[in-house]
């Protein structure tokens, strides 16, 4: 790609002033190349923004930014970095219809949704990683609240969670501030320091973070973003020697890629990846609620990594479940995302209307039927530039084929059938992934039988996409590795180390208690 002329370092979106270049060290850069590339609004595929192209240079001068601002960041007492979280939620909290604004621009999710749910979560993010800090790791009851000190007649085992250094956050587009910040808010919280390389397809609201976080107080080069093409800024950052943590969601391919890039450092890595997971509906389910949670599975014009996009159902309700879930879906409202009134808006880009259309036909060429959908919307697409695809629901298929095994990624669901739970569990389990399931049952028991034999992550049962923070999070199989959410976020982003002392070589006076402990950390002492 050509170089492009200087780029517009502020372009307004939304009615937002944007600074589109890097930032590293507590300053905006521009890449050394000079190169920018465009970024497209999904809802009309206009161009929104130039953004600065980053390579090795700039993921090189983040990560020293990033190693240098590590001593102290690590050093700043718990609560004093605990406040700095707690104001950049009141940032997101202060700019949160901007953002909404910003992120539905560029990329296409719903604005009602930005505006209730995610802009929110975004800020409990960092409200829920501070607390976490102050309440358990660096509270003064903590070895006791938390079993981590062992005694014995002469020895005393003290664990504690180090900050780890300069971490490498990698980030996709289908939920971009939100995903960024369940990941810069342990990591800070940890007393880390942060490279943040957001999705090429949606780079707007880091930039804006970024503003954010400077607001707040933190310090330069503590969290810095580098903006690029994976495969150019983001695979400098996680080759890097210097970097201690890599967490990154997004697609299998991706992270096998990063993970042998990590493998040459021994950089311990988190994946939370893709899914295809089943969305069950027993024999004794209410065919309301099973519908409900069926027609949700199109959320984000199906591009969640949650998604139960593999609707499985008990044959004997398989007819009455299908007409229903045909006459609600049929309802659904799809147009430009900042309406309010829109159930579903566009795909992110041309290349992966493309890739969700090859897979639907494809599978109609094999035999399967789309009961509905199984196109593109031109009728919408004539009047908004061509990135809309019909909610689709595929049948016919069996177990094998491509539609069934391979995540879409868009509004295409399948569904199969099953005349026994055995069945049911086989089909469940029967793909390379284990990201999530939900079973839809009116029996606690029954469901919680076969909850026990799904291999999932998170199992919802009778619900779906509900978070608790506290919990852990990720992927079996294909769809990650790792666990991140309340303590096992720290027990990834921190050293946990073991401080054995005999007891018996110090005076009673000298022999350390959990408040002193706790004094010690507060008082700060040098990580690096
Ligand atoms: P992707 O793998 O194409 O890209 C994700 C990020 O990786 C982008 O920032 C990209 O620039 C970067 N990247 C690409 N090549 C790289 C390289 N060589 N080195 C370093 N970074 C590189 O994924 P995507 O298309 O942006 O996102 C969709 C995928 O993400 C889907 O598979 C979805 O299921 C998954 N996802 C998973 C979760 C989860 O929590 N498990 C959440 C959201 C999305």
């Amino acid at each position: 790609m050509p170089p492009h002329p200087t780029p517009t370092p502020t372009p307004t979106i939304a009615g937002v002033h944007i600074d589109t270049r890097h930032w590293i060290n507590g300053r905006r850069s521009e890449s050394a190349s000079g190169e920018t590339f465009p970024d497209l609004s999904p809802i009309d595929n206009t161009e929104l923004a130039q953004i600065s192209r980053g390579g090795k240079p700039e993921a090189h001068a983040a990560v020293a930014a990033a190693k240098a601002a590590f001593p102290a960041w690590a050093a700043t007492p718990p609560p004093a970095r605990a406040r700095i979280l707690h104001a950049i939620a009141d940032g997101v909290e202060k700019r949160l219809e901007e953002l909404a604004q910003v992120e539905t621009a560029d990329n296409g999710a719903l604005v009602r949704s930005h505006r209730r749910g995610v802009m929110p979560r975004v800020a409990h993010n960092f409200r829920f990683f501070a607390d976490w800090l102050t309440n358990n790791l660096s509270h003064p009851d903590f070895d006791t609240k938390t079993h981590t000190e062992v005694h014995s007649n002469t020895r005393r085992n003290h664990v504690s969670w180090d900050p780890a250094g300069p971490c490498v956050l990698i980030t996709p587009w289908n939920a971009p501030l939100m995903m960024e910040s369940w990941k810069v808010a342990p990591a800070l919280a940890a007393g880390n320091t942060v490279v943040l390389k957001p999705a090429e397809w949606s780079p707007l609201t880091a930039s804006l973070l970024a503003d954010i976080a400077a607001e707040a107080g933190l310090p330069a080069g503590v969290l810095n973003v580098v903006q690029g093409y994976g495969a150019e800024a983001g695979q400098a950052l996680v080759e890097h020697p210097d970097v201690r943590r890599i967490s990154f969601t997004g697609s299998v391919p991706t992270a096998q890629h990063i993970a042998t890039a990590a493998a040459a450092n021994l950089t311990p890595t988190s994946l939370e990846l893709g899914g295809k997971s089943p969305l069950l509906v027993l024999d004794d389910a209410d065919l309301d609620l099973a519908v409900e949670l069926a027609v949700e599975q199109y959320d984000n014009a199906g591009q969640v990594c949650l998604a139960g996009t593999r609707l499985l159902v008990h044959e004997s309700i398989e007819a009455e479940f299908t007409q229903r879930f045909i006459g609600r879906a049929s309802n659904l409202t799809q147009g430009d995302p900042r309406d309010t009134a829109t159930d579903i808006g566009p795909n992110i880009h041309a290349r992966q209307l493309e890739k969700i259309d090859g897979f639907v036909q494809r599978a109609v060429a094999a035999g399967a039927t789309a009961v509905i959908g199984g196109g593109p919307n031109t009728d919408l697409n004539e009047r908004l530039g061509g990135l809309y695809y019909r909610p689709t629901l595929l049948t016919g298929l069996g177990q094998d084929a491509e539609a069934v095994q391979e995540e879409i990624f868009g509004p295409v669901l399948t569904l199969q059938t099953f005349s026994s739970d055995d069945e049911a569990i086989a089909l469940a389990n029967g793909t390379r992934f284990g990201l999530a399931a939900t079973v839809v049952s009116g029996d606690r028991a029954h469901a919680d039988r076969i909850a026990a034999r799904l291999v999932a992550g998170t199992v919802w049962v009778n619900c779906f996409y509900v978070r608790d923070l506290r919990a852990p999070f990720g992927g079996s199989r294909r769809s990650g590795v790792g666990r991140e959410g309340g303590t096992w976020s720290f027990d990834f982003y921190c050293d946990l180390k073991n401080t054995v002392t005999a007891q018996q070589t110090f005076t009673a006076q000298q022999t350390f208690t959990t408040q002193q402990t706790s004094t010690t950390q507060e008082s700060g002492s040098d990580h690096g």
